[in-house]
């Protein structure tokens, strides 16, 4: 006579969720025990079974009669809404045995069957909000103390998980609520996406999607599961969609275009991998975490288990994205149109295109036409920065960076990558009126602009022997004089110890300028180790194209860090 407990998770509430090991738990049963509400949702599977119907807070004593019957050799089925593991009675049941002294061997037999828990039901209503790594947390604070569960809101809001609450709010317990958006506030922008799910797959089935500052104005209940979005998740069309990599930033130049999928695992694609990590400080990098991402769930079903895929003539997926777009292709009966659409809506899909534009090497003034494109296409959710570099650096959301860069350089605009990259930097020679060594500012930017160089370098250009913007003060100056040019090398453009260059040559000859420039920085590219500065480079080498680099004189000032 041996007794079983069968331990069951029905689901969100709707016989269509219910699995159908679950289902035939309770057909197998003798006893049926659980509160009532959840025995009135399971009631239509109901046969013979005798029945414990119990109150909501007597979860013990449910367990304990479980475990009771069960030891007399009955089939005994405890039932629990969503998961029975997920804040539900299994923890309970198995607590109660371990106190009896229950072993797998020689105690009554467990079967837990799994569920769909609320964060699932809940999450499939919103959209797509669990995209990413999650965490569930209780708000209730009868078996947990506040201090605690605060502590977990607190890191899970500052370690960027979508959260979904359980148990937000009940008749008595009104505060948690209003305290957990307050911690999450600390961490997450008020117009992240807030999901307030209640009753989900029930009668009473009622989905808001809001935002973390909104998410009090609207009706939350003992029925409610939340979801907070992370610092990614979007709101669509009414859903919330959270992206399954964090946002990639690219900039102009080949190397730095978006990944294609193929591209995507490629070990230089993911300078962020714990792998590549090596020899930088952890931490550091940790507080860099802005780009992000991962192997796809088609990938990995792929290399684990290639009939499924195989058996679709038409899907031969390398990853979930393009999955995606198959199924819609198939759904949508090969029009075009649907797939474009979804191209271009969903957010998800689309990287962060970081680029530099100024009117051009000499021109400084930008037009009419050129800044309302300049509005258009950074929109609402863009933004442009005025730097330091002559340059407006702009950051926009699409998927598709030929257009823009087509689109502005049409209109006169000169776009340059950002990062570690030869910039040219001219002055607007007097409004253009001393005009005369423009050509040669160009033909400077023709060579080496935006070449990739160890760290980013700035080359100073002026008209005249005024030198009004700074030439001398940069990587490299470069002034015209007299229909000659002087050149000068290694300044410090950033600390408290910054310096202008050190003069190196005057009276080069225009034709010799050009190549001069081009290997002096072609030099530094190939030799300057990585995220050396210039003037680094200069004073380690100590000689370029013939040009000593000296010692600076005068007093010792300590370099201070950013923030300092
Ligand atoms: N074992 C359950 C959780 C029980 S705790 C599970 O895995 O889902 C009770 C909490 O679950 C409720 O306060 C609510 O936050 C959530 N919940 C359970 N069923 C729900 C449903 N159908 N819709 C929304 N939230 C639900």
């Amino acid at each position: 006579m041996s007794g079983k407990l069968l331990i069951i998770g029905f689901g969100p509430g709707s016989f269509e969720h219910i699995t159908k090991r679950a289902r035939e738990a309770i057909g197998e049963s003798e006893v049926i025990i659980g509160y009532n509400t959840y025995v009135d949702l399971i009631a239509g599977l109901l046969t013979e079974q005798q029945v414990v119907r119990t109150g909501m807070t007597e979860e013990v004593s449910r367990a304990q009669e479980a475990v009771r019957q069960a030891k007399q050799g009955k089939k005994v089925a405890v039932i629990s809404s969503g998961d029975a593991g997920v804040y539900g009675m299994a923890g309970l049941v198995y607590e109660v045995l371990m106190e009896q002294g229950w072993t797998r061997e020689n105690g009554v037999q467990v079967e837990v069957i799994p569920g769909i828990s609320a964060v699932h039901s809940a999450g499939s209503l919103l959209g797509a909000p669990i995209m990413h790594d999650s965490c569930t947390i209780s708000l209730s604070d009868h078996l947990t103390p506040w201090e605690l569960i605060a502590k977990r809101v607190e890191a899970a809001g500052m370690a960027d998980f979508v959260i979904a609450l359980y148990n937000p709010r009940s008749g008595r317990r009104t505060r948690q609520i209003v305290e957990t958006q307050r911690i999450l506030l600390k961490h997450r922008s008020p117009s992240t996406p807030v999901g307030i799910v209640k009753s989900a797959y029930r009668d009473r089935e009622h989905v808001v999607v809001t935002t973390l500052a909104d998410m009090l104005n609207h009706d939350i209940g003992m029925l409610t599961t939340i979801i907070i979005g992370n610092s990614a998740t979007k709101l669509y069309d009414g859903l919330m969609i959270t992206p399954r990599g964090y946002q990639r930033k690219y900039t102009l130049g080949a190397e730095t275009q978006p990944l294609k999928p193929h591209q995507r695992l490629k070990s230089e694609a993911e300078p962020w991998a714990l792998e590549q990590l090596d020899g930088q400080d952890l931490n550091e990098s940790l507080e860099e975490f802005d780009e992000e991402d991962e192997l796809m769930d088609a990938e990995v079903i792929e290399s684990k288990e290639p009939s499924q895929l195989k058996s679709s003539p038409n899907l031969s997926p390398s990853n979930s994205l393009q999955l995606a777009m198959e199924a819609l292709q198939l759904v949508s009966k090969g029009t075009e149109e649907v797939s474009f659409e979804f191209d271009n809506k969903l957010t998800a899909t689309q990287s962060i295109f970081e680029f530099a534009v100024s009117p051009g090497i000499a021109n400084k003034k930008l037009t009419a036409a050129q800044l309302c494109a300049l509005g258009e296409i950074v929109g609402d959710r863009g933004d442009i920065e005025y730097s330091p570099h002559h340059q407006l650096i702009v950051r926009v959301q699409t998927n598709n960076p030929n257009q823009i860069t087509s689109d502005l350089s049409a209109l006169g605009l000169l776009l340059s990558p950002i990062g570690d990259v030869a910039q040219i930097k001219a002055c607007d020679f007097c409004n253009l009126e001393k005009g005369e060594s423009i050509p040669y500012a160009e033909a400077i930017h023709h060579r080496i602009g935006n070449l990739e160089v160890p760290k980013e370098l700035k080359i100073g250009f002026n008209g005249c022997g005024m030198a009004c913007y700074g030439a001398v003060q940069q990587d490299i100056g470069i002034v015209y004089r007299k229909e000659k040019f002087d050149l000068f090398l290694g300044g410090k453009t950033v600390g408290r110890n910054a310096h202008a260059a050190q003069p190196v040559a005057e009276g080069i000859a225009p034709e010799e300028l050009v190549d001069l420039v081009g290997r002096i920085v072609e030099r530094y590219q190939k030799e300057g180790h990585p995220n050396e500065r210039f003037h680094k480079f200069f004073k380690r080498v100590k000689e370029i194209e013939g040009y000593r680099h000296q010692e600076m004189v005068g007093f010792v000032i300590e370099n201070a860090i950013c923030g300092d």
